[in-house]
């Protein structure tokens, strides 16, 4: 153990060792920390699974060693102790390695029921979710639920990689807002002082505000809030976004190439950090307008919803044809009707009821929506009018446009949605460390 006291550090004797390094220290004293992971009493001899953020080691504790037996007699699972003794290889045990106890002491006992099953055990992955949420951090010491936050560090590492390297400034943006940055219902409202004030649906608008101040390429990680009353395995009322604007575009196909190389060099980073056996995509991502995917999506049989939209079904179906056709993962779709799309996405030259937008699809479900936008103010108005804005509620943001701002383009993504797929989780709630739904405030 390292402790810093004032300017000094102080090394204690014993140094904390993890489990999966054990094998690196046979025949020698070690202490290890961790949860009980599981107990088994056989004769004059008491076994113990520890558990540590590497792994699960066993630990052997002997009759003949009285107090450390005594006290692993009284030890519920989940319980957190430490354990010192010494290295051994034993071909039985689990991993060819176990400890031999010299002393054990807990640190923080377990009350002996634990409201849900912590190791995934036959019936356990039958436990309500709900329940599960309400006790996440017993539901998140299962080993595997780690990999969830393995991966999504190494995706925004990645993310973060590709951008830092091509000359992204990262900002970060408020979430208190004195307007609603997209209209509509969806937006939360809260008290601020004497005032009114609104939680940001997305950094949308301060983005391109970046762009009006020339800081030409821009990154942010922040938090969206969303007060849509969804009940889907996509939606939830607060959530990471990841979010990119660049300057001098000429179109938002400059914006899809920017993603896939920050998607590529994402996953890139989780199959080499994590080892794990991932589909790194190759470039570029097979990409279809919104008539053309409509069309294939008709070609096979699927029925229309929405025109000029897809449909969580569409999305799925979409995905799946994709994929036979090309074993892609990703598929771009572009040129959104207006009709669908907010007054600032700007319009096609020559189709202007289309708009230089795109989605991308990841393995059936939307994870992100890009666009070129409209950076000529007299447009911006324009458009804004024809959707019913009242040009009073958007003069701020339309001054952002009025002295000078380049073409630009930008994308939000959801990276909750991409581990989800990435990992097949039932839900971007699983993906997330305290999720937040309609229903759910706590913990
Ligand atoms: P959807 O059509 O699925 O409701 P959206 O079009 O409202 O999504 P955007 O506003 O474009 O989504 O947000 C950008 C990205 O943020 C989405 O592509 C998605 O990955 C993610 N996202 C949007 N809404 C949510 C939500 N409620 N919960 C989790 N992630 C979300």
């Amino acid at each position: 153990m390292v402790r810093p006291i004032g300017n000094e550090r102080i090394v204690d004797q014993v140094q904390r060792t993890l489990a999966r390094d054990l094998a690196t220290h046979v025949g020698e004293q070690v202490l290890l920390q961790g949860w009980v992971h599981a107990l088994r009493h056989q004769g004059g001899i008491k076994f113990m699974l520890l558990r540590d953020m590497s792994g699960v080691v066993q630990t052997v504790i002997l009759k003949s060693n009285q107090a450390a037996f005594a006290i692993a007699g009284q030890l519920s699972t989940e319980s957190v102790v430490a354990v010192t003794g010494t290295v051994k290889e034993e071909k039985q045990a689990p991993g060819g390695i176990e400890l031999l106890a010299e002393a054990v002491t807990v640190l923080s006992s377990a009350e002996p029921m634990l409201p849900i099953p912590v190791i995934a055990e036959k019936g356990s992955e039958n436990t309500d979710p709900a329940k599960r949420f309400d006790w996440r951090w017993l539901d998140l010491r299962q080993a595997e639920k780690r990999d969830i936050f393995r991966v999504w560090t190494e995706l925004e590492a990645g993310f973060r990689d590709y951008l830092l390297e091509n000359s992204y400034l990262q900002i970060y943006t408020p979430s208190f807002m004195s307007m609603a940055s997209e209209g509509g219902s969806e937006v939360f409202e809260v008290k601020y002082f004497d005032k009114k004030a609104f939680l940001a649906q997305s950094p949308q608008f301060y983005k391109q505000m970046a762009m009006a101040a020339g800081l030409e390429r821009v990154f942010l990680v922040g938090p969206v809030f969303r007060a849509e009353p969804s009940f889907t395995t996509r939606h939830m009322t607060e959530f990471t976004g990841w979010d990119f604007e660049l300057s001098f575009i000429d179109s938002h196909h400059e914006v899809m190439a920017e993603e896939e190389k920050m998607i590529v060099r994402s996953f890139q980073r989780v199959r080499d950090r994590l080892h794990m056996d991932i589909d790194v995509p190759s470039t570029p991502f097979p990409s279809l307008t919104m008539a053309e995917a409509k069309q294939k999506l008709a070609q096979h049989g699927v029925a229309n919803v929405r025109d000029g939209d897809l449909s969580p079904e569409q999305e799925r179906e979409l995905s799946h044809i994709i994929k036979q056709e090309t074993g892609h993962d990703f598929v771009f779709v572009t040129a959104f009707p207006i009709g669908v799309r907010p007054f600032y996405h700007m319009r096609l030259e020559d189709q202007p009821d289309l708009t230089k937008s795109f989605d991308l699809l990841y393995r059936g479900i939307e994870i992100t929506t890009g666009a070129q936008r409209e950076h000529r103010a007299a447009i911006l108005e324009r458009q804004a009018l024809e959707k019913g804005v009242v040009l009073d509620t958007i003069q701020d943001y339309v001054n952002f446009f009025r002295f000078g701002c380049p073409p630009h383009g930008g994308a939000g993504i959801g990276p909750g949605r991409i581990v989800m797929a990435l990992l097949g989780l039932g839900s971007v709630k699983e993906a997330t460390f305290l999720p937040r739904d309609v229903r759910r405030l706590t913990p």
